[in-house]
């Protein structure tokens, strides 16, 4: 089945006790049992819901993983990963990550006694200078927020392999109809589906895809000692985004090559980051892994003031000010002051992350009023 089948049709049944089309809310905390341990194989609903199943199984599917465990957030989903690893235990980090996932790692688990290293893994064969006995997990996070590097997923599996290690991919940003890590060798796919997946901007939520039963036993086993699972109604939410996924995408990959090319011939524009450009550093890693090039796009502008990025950012209509991307409709974005404000100063400008770059994330409105809208704020 291809995918924009399955994003409809993968883990849905008409329901079996009303032959409702859509896979019902099931809004309850418990199930009757008939004698003690006779039941229909939900017992309580932080072990299991029937609308959470729904949508674990589709997206399952979608990423070509046998597996999904959902959670209340991207970020409960990640804290569910690292807590498959054991104090001492070492990760090897892209170092060009979202800032809530850089918080995590350094603010919380590094308390628990794992280590984090953090290396630019444009060329994975950065990864061997950090390798150790100790090191269990590799976390890539492609195309990277907010400057669209690409990591060769591949050649990280490649390494990972030969060490025994995990490789847990962040598709957020590209979303299973640019990309499946799993095919690519990754062992574990983490999604924020409050982003492309949800759709909408009406819905925080995360998702962890795997294709190995022991990983994800272990898995379901940290969603329900550790309950961060979502609300039915939050699948709900899912579960119909991902109805349109492949139709968004689409809209967004061609709205996001407009945005990027007009923004390249302005004469007060920087430097813009698109992956989609020939001449971007890893146009031909993004070729060879992705099938599109997506709408999220980050620039600077020539005249390098926060000043002036402040400008063109309470200049937009009809791009919104607000942390988030993956919405229907556009949003921009401060990195240095929303987003990735939890990362040091210092250490952003080492990333490249200086103050007056801006992040888009191209909604799927008409591209030539999304043109229009920025040429005004520009200037
Ligand atoms: C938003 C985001 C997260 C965190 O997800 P939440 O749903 O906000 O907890 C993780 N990774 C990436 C790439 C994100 O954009």
């Amino acid at each position: 089945m291809k995918l924009g089948t399955k994003l409809i049709h993968a883990g849905v049944e008409p329901d079996p006790s009303t032959g409702a089309i859509m896979t019902p809310i099931f809004q309850t905390s418990t199930y009757v049992q008939k004698a003690p341990g006779d039941h229909k194989g939900y017992e309580y609903a932080r072990t299991q819901n029937p609308t959470r199943d729904a949508l674990q199984n589709a997206l399952a599917a979608i990423e070509n993983g046998t597996h999904g465990i959902c959670f209340g957030s991207g970020l409960a989903a990640t804290d569910a990963v690292i807590k498959l690893l054991e104090p001492g235990d070492e990760v090897i980090a892209s170092s060009d990550l979202y800032g809530g996932t850089y918080r995590i790692f350094t603010k919380v688990f590094a308390r628990y006694g794992i280590k984090f290293h953090f290396a630019d893994l444009q060329d994975a064969n950065n990864l061997r200078r950090h390798v150790n006995d100790r090191t269990k997990m590799i976390w890539v996070e492609t195309p990277t927020n907010p400057l669209l590097n690409i990591i060769d997923i591949a050649a990280c599996a490649a390494v990972a392999r030969e060490r025994n290690i995990l490789l847990a991919v962040d598709n957020t940003f590209a979303s299973p109809y640019l990309q499946n890590p799993l095919d690519l060798g990754a062992d574990i796919v983490v999604h924020s589906a409050t982003k492309y997946l949800g759709g909408h901007s009406d819905v925080v939520h995360g998702a962890v895809i795997v294709k190995n039963d022991a990983l994800a036993q272990q898995l379901a086993f940290i969603q329900n000692s550790c309950g961060a699972v979502p609300g039915p109604q939050d699948c709900f939410l899912v579960l119909r985004g991902l109805k349109t996924l492949h139709v968004r995408m689409q809209r967004h990959c061609e709205n996001g090559e407009a945005v990027a090319h007009f923004l390249r011939q302005h004469p007060k524009v920087g430097k813009v980051f698109w992956c989609g450009f020939e001449d971007h550093p890893n146009h031909a890693v993004a070729k060879k892994q992705m099938r599109g090039f997506g709408g999220m796009i980050s620039f600077t502008l020539k005249d390098d003031s926060m000043d002036a990025a402040l400008k063109v950012l309470s200049g937009t209509k009809l791009f919104s000010l607000a942390e988030s991307l993956g919405g229907v409709e556009s949003l921009i974005g401060h990195p240095a002051s929303m987003t990735h404000a939890s990362i040091p100063r210092e250490e952003r400008m080492k990333n490249g992350l200086v103050d007056s770059l801006i992040r888009l994330s191209v909604g799927i409105e008409d591209a030539e009023d999304l043109i229009n809208d920025l040429k005004e704020a520009i200037g």
